[in-house]
């Protein structure tokens, strides 16, 4: 692995820094009409969709340029690069490698531009952890497919304009991944109904879907009838070289440092007491295996290797981060860290009661931490099936 970046990337990022240094206001400047004008500025750029290529309107950058682009951008914490959530982070990866024509140009300028957002139907009751188990119905009716069933954890259904959905559509295959279908259907066709779930930190941000004779045009098959599961798993690797990730991390560390500098434990700043010092030093030991771990899967995307159970051991080291910095920073806080944000004067505006409150999203949301040790025991330690 070389770490030196070569001439041409090195004035890549020259560029990216610039453009931050002229276009970045500080964070607390940031307005909504900041936001607006961040997405068309980088969107100008061709920086969304960096990656994808130029015929469908992305910006046909390789690989290492976009992971040096995204640890610029979130070393400086500025906004996402485009913010078409899911749409961005596999349903257009799924459409470019698998979509028709047709879909391509239905929907990768829509994604790349932000016009709605795209929600996913994976998860069903009791299927979550085993998704190829899955139950909701498509059944083909001459240029329809006919859905029945309900899905359920679906982020941003409500709002959702579009819904990446995988359906049964063959019964008793010899392999329970067989049969399984992916369709694009339209949140606002006849017999779907959105009920949204309450997070515990109160925010509606995910939902049931129930589906209720819904007819989806065969022309929003994507891919194959079969092919659901591999265009799933496909699309899933795609972008996770998780260096950007990483960078993020370590900046939020930092906030958790100055927060130990600015907390007294024992008459004196927490930061000088060798526990706090202890706690911090071992996210930063875990936050730098990370970064080494995402370099590896960085090098293997250059030599076009595809990615496979290695994702997991950063995702575990996330997860782990992510729950236990939250919980740390409110021990930091003492009984302020019980004040709600909105409420009288919470430290760093409830930053960290928001933290504690949201860690399922990276803790449960694409697997959990136990699927993840599975994977790790059986695919890369070859340890015995669980
Ligand atoms: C914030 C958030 C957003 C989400 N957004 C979406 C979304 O947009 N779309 C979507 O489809 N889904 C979404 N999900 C659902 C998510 O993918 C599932 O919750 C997750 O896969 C776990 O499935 P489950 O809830 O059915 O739990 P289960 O699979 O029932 O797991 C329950 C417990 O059993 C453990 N367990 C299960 N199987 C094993 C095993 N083989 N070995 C050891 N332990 C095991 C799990 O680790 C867990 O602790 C979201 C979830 C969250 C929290």
């Amino acid at each position: 692995m070389d770490f030196n970046l070569t001439e041409e990337q090195q004035a890549f990022r020259d560029e990216v820094r610039r453009f931050l240094d002229e276009n970045l206001p500080p964070e607390e400047e940031r307005d909504e009409m900041f936001q607006l004008k961040w997405g068309k500025l980088v969107r100008e750029k061709r920086w969304v969709g960096f990656s994808w290529p130029k015929e469908v309107g992305g910006g046909g950058g390789d690989i290492m340029e976009q992971a040096i682009l995204k640890e610029e951008m979130a070393n400086r914490r500025a906004p996402p690069l485009g913010t078409c959530i899911m749409g961005l982070a596999w349903v257009g990866p799924a459409i470019i490698q698998y979509g028709t024509q047709d879909q391509k140009g239905r929907f990768i300028e829509d994604i790349l531009d932000a016009k709605y957002q795209w929600c996913t139907g994976y998860s069903e009751p009791d299927i979550g952890s085993d998704l190829a188990s899955l139950q909701c119905k498509g059944v083909r009716e001459g240029d329809h497919f006919v859905v029945n069933g309900q899905k359920t954890w679906t982020s941003l259904a409500q709002w959702a304009k579009w819904m990446i959905l995988l359906v049964r559509t063959k019964a008793n295959t010899e392999k329970k991944h067989d049969g399984i279908t992916c369709l694009l259907v339209e949140m606002d066709s006849p017999g779907i109904t959105v009920a949204p779930i309450q997070n515990m930190s109160k925010q509606p941000f995910f939902a049931e879907v129930f589906f209720d004779d819904v007819k989806v045009p065969v022309a929003n098959l994507l891919g194959k009838e079969g092919q659901g599961w591999q265009i799933t798993i496909g699309a899933l690797a795609n972008e996770r070289s998780g260096i950007s990730e990483v960078t993020g991390l370590l900046r939020e560390l930092d906030l958790l440092k100055e927060l130990a500098r600015n907390s007294q434990l024992g008459g004196r700043p927490a930061l000088e007491d060798a526990r706090v010092r202890r706690r911090i030093a071992e996210y930063e030991t875990r936050v730098a295996a990370m970064r080494f771990n995402g370099l590896r899967y960085l090098t293997k995307q250059i030599r076009g290797e595809p990615l496979g159970s290695e994702t997991s051991v950063n995702k575990l080291h996330t997860a782990h981060i992510e729950k236990y910095t939250a919980e740390f920073a409110l021990e930091l806080q003492g009984s302020y860290g019980a004040i709600a944000p909105g409420r009288n004067h919470p430290i760093d505006h409830g930053r960290w009661q928001k933290e504690a409150l949201g860690w399922c999203t990276a803790v449960i949301g694409g697997g959990t931490p136990n699927i993840q040790k599975n994977i790790i025991a059986e695919r890369i330690l070859g340890l015995p099936h669980d």
